[in-house]
């Protein structure tokens, strides 16, 4: 029996060995699968550990240092909406709240590598608060090829029980916000990124007939495309950063994107543009 066992698992490491040196075909053909985006949840880069979200400027570049290593390259809502993008090593990074660290690491970390986040901005604190960006420098960073999201007007959690209490307050949150953000900083707002990740039957309702193109939630995956587009433009996933997780981060990430570009491209969603 144990030298049953032993032949085993001599031939089981041969066979690991063999795979290591000659990876198939499927594998190493990154395009010929899904498109995958893999959007990272940001809040604030502050280096304090009072804030759970938080992480440090040194932190944040040595994460987005290690994705560009492992192959990774930084996208953005335009590339998806061109349709330009390819394989499964996208991705979009994407910061909430609007904490007033976003402006210093925009310029130390973001911008030295090329980097144009999403911001995803919910207009009640902006210029209101110590601890958020002003509309100037929020609009500096929308200048530098920044995209905006609504993260709605006062971060209201869009539950049905809202949408039943307060109408006027829900639809401020998906409409008001926009307006706002539109007149103050001249720009086309077309995504939104549930506050708190909490959305309902009636948000989506309202986020489609507003014209929102993209809406994010927290749940974890892949934005796949192009199927994603077609259902659940208005709830799609996203890989929140606490201080602490990104490695478990980083390895589901890794591992989606591996074993999506081992997929061949019959296993694409049939019909899929
Ligand atoms: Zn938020």
């Amino acid at each position: 029996m144990m030298a049953r066992v032993a032949v085993f698992f001599r031939a089981a490491a041969l066979w690991a060995l063999l795979l290591a040196l000659f990876p198939s075909p499927r594998a190493s053909s990154a395009h010929a699968g899904e498109t995958l985006v893999f959007a990272l949840c940001y809040h604030s880069f502050l280096g304090s550990a009072r804030y759970a979200g938080d992480v440090s400027p040194a932190e944040l570049a040595g994460q987005l240092d290690e994705l560009s290593s492992r192959g990774f390259r930084f996208v953005t809502l335009s590339d998806i909406d061109a349709g330009r993008l390819r394989g499964t090593r996208n991705v979009l990074v994407t910061i909430d709240d609007g904490n007033a660290s976003v402006y210093d690491a925009y310029f130390s970390v973001f911008r030295p590598r090329g980097i144009r986040p999403l911001l995803c901005i919910y207009p009640g604190v902006i210029g209101r608060k110590s601890y958020s960006l002003t509309w100037e420098r929020l609009a500096r960073l929308v200048q530098d090829g920044c995209e905006v999201a609504s993260h709605g007007y006062y971060h209201l959690g869009l539950t049905s029980a809202l949408f039943e209490e307060d109408r006027q307050a829900f639809e401020h949150e998906i409409f008001g916000s926009r307006k706002k953000l539109e007149e103050r900083l001249g720009v086309r707002v077309r995504s939104f990124a549930y506050p708190s990740g909490v959305h309902s039957p009636q948000a989506r309702r309202l986020l489609a007939e507003a014209g929102y193109s993209y809406a994010f939630t927290i749940l974890w995956g892949p934005v796949r495309l192009p199927g994603d587009l077609d259902g659940s433009r208005l709830t799609l996933p996203r890989y929140m950063i606490y201080r602490g997780n990104w490695p478990v981060v980083l390895g589901a990430v890794s591992k989606r994107a591996s074993s999506a570009s081992a997929q061949p491209a019959a296993s694409q969603t049939p019909g899929g543009r």
